[in-house]
């Protein structure tokens, strides 16, 4: 695997970012390529994207997408996926070390070997994989689910058979409540989601009277139990446009999805949660993906020039395509 020092030879701290955003866009127009970003990647990114969303709107943004490149702004699980759902697409990722915490925790062989130990001892189940997973993770599943689509995907899995959830402990946790249905639980989670703790949340709640706590399912049940709303990142969008009066949101997921809720509804205020309180009674983010933010607009605009690092096609998509176009297309 080259370096990133390799991919991104050129990248100069002093650039003005006003003339790398014009030349992605020149760039852009040159290479005929679309910019898909992550709600979780740094604002500028998301301002100067296409597409911006969840993984779930992204992936199907990729497959309508009628440029023949796509640059996605995000980790390399969700380029993949754009890959095996667009295989004739070229698909570059500004950097090929943006991992996933949550993939990582659920290697394909284990899973595989724990699928075999389950199966000897007479489970009869069908996996389902949370789409923060590898591409050879999915191609051992019969399901992917997202937060927007988890609930309706999960009532397909006919009611006979028990469910393998992999990688999230804590979105498996939350779906067998919301859809009574028992699941056999993989104990991976997400780095960020879970630093959440509920001493930081109920902190943040006490120095914010009458605020609202929105969280992301893949946080802790404790966190979880104390939040008034409870969704994944587009759902939250939909919850901020139906408040109509001004409200203080306190925002239990990665801190960058307050750019576009506050883009969406500029009349609350938001704070993200933990809100670690500082001599002079601000708080700070410490809830950022250290993944997500390998994405710079700098290897944005190198990523498109040079036309890597690129996502290769491997022998194992073709199984992870049947898997995510069921689950995702139909
Ligand atoms: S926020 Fe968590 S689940 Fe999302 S990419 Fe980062 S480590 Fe993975």
């Amino acid at each position: 695997m080259p370096t990133t020092a390799e991919i991104h030879p050129l990248v100069d701290p002093w650039e003005d970012p006003l003339a790398v955003m014009d030349e992605i866009d020149r760039l852009k127009r040159e290479h005929d390529a679309v910019i898909l970003a992550h709600f979780y990647v740094d604002g500028e990114i998301q301002d100067i994207a296409d597409y911006t969303g969840d993984s779930l709107k992204l992936a199907r943004d990729a497959v309508s997408a009628k440029q023949s490149t796509i640059v996605f702004a995000g980790v390399h699980f969700m380029a993949e996926s754009a890959k095996i759902l667009s295989p004739q697409k070229r698909v570059l990722l500004p950097d090929l070390l943006a991992g996933c915490s949550l993939a990582d925790s659920c290697p394909a062989d284990s899973l595989a070997a724990y699928q075999a130990d389950l199966r000897s001892k007479g489970h009869d189940f069908q996996t389902v994989a949370y789409i923060n997973t590898t591409a050879a993770v999915k191609s051992l599943c019969d399901w992917i689910v997202t937060s927007g689509n988890a609930r309706e995907i999960i009532d397909r899995v006919p009611q006979d058979k028990e469910i393998l959830f992999v990688p999230d402990q804590h979105l498996g946790r939350y779906l067998m409540e919301v859809t009574g249905r028992k699941m056999i639980l993989w104990p991976g989670a997400c780095q960020v989601h879970e630093i959440f703790s509920i001493q930081d949340l109920l902190r943040a709640k006490r120095n914010n009277p009458n605020s609202i706590v929105m969280a992301h399912p893949e946080c802790p049940r404790t966190v979880l139990e104390h939040s008034d709303f409870i969704g994944g990142t587009e759902k939250m969008r939909q919850f901020v446009v139906s408040l109509a009066e001004p409200r203080v949101l306190l925002v239990a997921t990665e801190a960058n999805m307050i750019h576009p809720l506050q883009k969406l509804a500029p009349q609350h205020t938001y704070i993200p949660v933990p809100g670690i309180t500082a001599s002079d009674g601000k708080t700070c983010a410490c809830n950022k993906c250290p993944h997500m933010a390998r994405n710079t607009l700098e290897k944005v605009r190198d990523c498109l020039k040079y036309g890597r690092p690129e996502m290769v096609w491997q022998p194992y998509f073709e199984k992870a395509k049947g898997v995510l176009e069921r689950s995702l297309l139909k």
